[in-house]
């Protein structure tokens, strides 16, 4: 299948490095929406197995911000961010939603172990533009130990299945891998892209991180890159208070998709709207900070220079503390 340039992976993330770093950027044309925090794993390296009140969004919520986005300017979205969006019995009906009133680019980035094919199939025909599978092992073994549960088999057979299925109806569905290198899978980054490559458009590994300083173990079981911006000494601005936001399971406006714990609120969608948030004198505030590299004290700093300092919310109230 051709791969469609415009929407090629590596264009997208060449296009999400074109931020504009002022206090009030235009409305980003991408976001992600929470739609569950919960997960059907418990990877190692993840901040999702300390999260407390794990929950789906309400469908009413998602609908809302959907359509209040896509009135701004939002072009792309991705249905989900620190939880497994195939646990969301809505997450087909957010697909069709999304489509119909004009997104773009719809995606999802799934462990692909509480997929079936029926609702994979459901998901394509709604109109799902891709979908990356997060694969953290190149054999059962490893996959088990990383993962928390023996999916392996099941997870490389769905994503074959959605490969026929794509290829059999002609579908315009991405296919991507994900993997998080850690010591204990290193060995099997060749093995799982040998498995993988005949079945998708593009390997997109990810560099370890600290999870925003609340996985500091992650230095025991990986090694976390020097200008990794999600890691130490990151010498840049990150873009994320600039040029996207993630929509909590809770409704409220995170200025980052690793927040995991509420450290970054906003705002809360359920009260103002995205506009108002997008532009308010709070997030203002703190891309000021950004630029100053004056991130001390909140969770931003561990995630740069990779500490382990305490940190507060930017709104009082919202910190989640990590379940140890
Ligand atoms: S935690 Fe802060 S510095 Fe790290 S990626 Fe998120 S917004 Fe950027």
């Amino acid at each position: 299948m051709p791969l469609n340039k415009e929407n090629s992976i590596e264009n997208r993330k060449e296009e999400s490095k074109k931020v504009n770093y002022s206090l009030i950027p235009p409305f980003p044309k991408e976001f992600l929406i929470d739609i569950t925090s919960l997960c059907n794993h418990t990877c190692t390296f993840c901040s999702n197995r300390k999260m407390s009140n794990k929950k789906h969004a309400e469908p009413s919520l998602v609908y809302k911000i959907l359509e209040e986005a896509k009135n701004e300017g939002a072009k792309s979205v991705g249905l989900y961010a620190t939880g497994e969006p195939f646990l969301n019995k809505e997450l087909e009906s957010y697909i069709k939603f999304s489509k119909k009133i004009g997104y773009d680019y719809v995606y999802i980035t799934t462990n692909g172990a509480a997929c079936t094919p029926k609702r994979m199939e459901t998901a394509i025909n709604n109109g799902l533009d891709s979908l990356k599978f997060s694969i953290h092992g190149g054999t059962s073994e490893t996959y088990n130990k990383i993962h928390g549960k023996n999916d392996f088999e099941r997870v490389i057979k769905n994503l074959k299945w959605v490969d026929e299925y794509r290829k059999k109806n002609n579908k315009d569905l991405k296919i991507y891998v994900t993997m998080v290198e850690t010591h204990e899978n290193k060995s099997e980054v060749e093995k799982l892209k040998e498995i993988v490559l005949p079945y998708i458009d593009g390997w997109d590994p990810h560099l370890m991180n600290n999870s925003c300083g609340t996985m500091p173990e992650n230095n025991e079981i990986g090694k976390i890159e020097e200008n990794n911006i999600r890691g130490r000494n990151h010498s840049g601005v990150c873009f994320q208070p600039f040029g996207s936001f993630t929509i909590t399971a809770e409704g409220y406006l995170s200025g980052c998709v690793l927040d995991y714990h509420k450290a970054l609120v906003i705002g809360d969608c359920n009260k103002s709207s995205l506009k108002d948030i997008w532009q308010s004198k709070i997030y203002q505030n703190w891309r000021k900070r950004h630029l100053e590299d004056k991130t001390k004290g909140y969770i931003c700093y561990n995630c740069i220079y990779n500490k382990t300092e305490s940190y507060d919310s930017i709104i009082p109230g919202t910190l989640e503390i990590p379940v140890e």
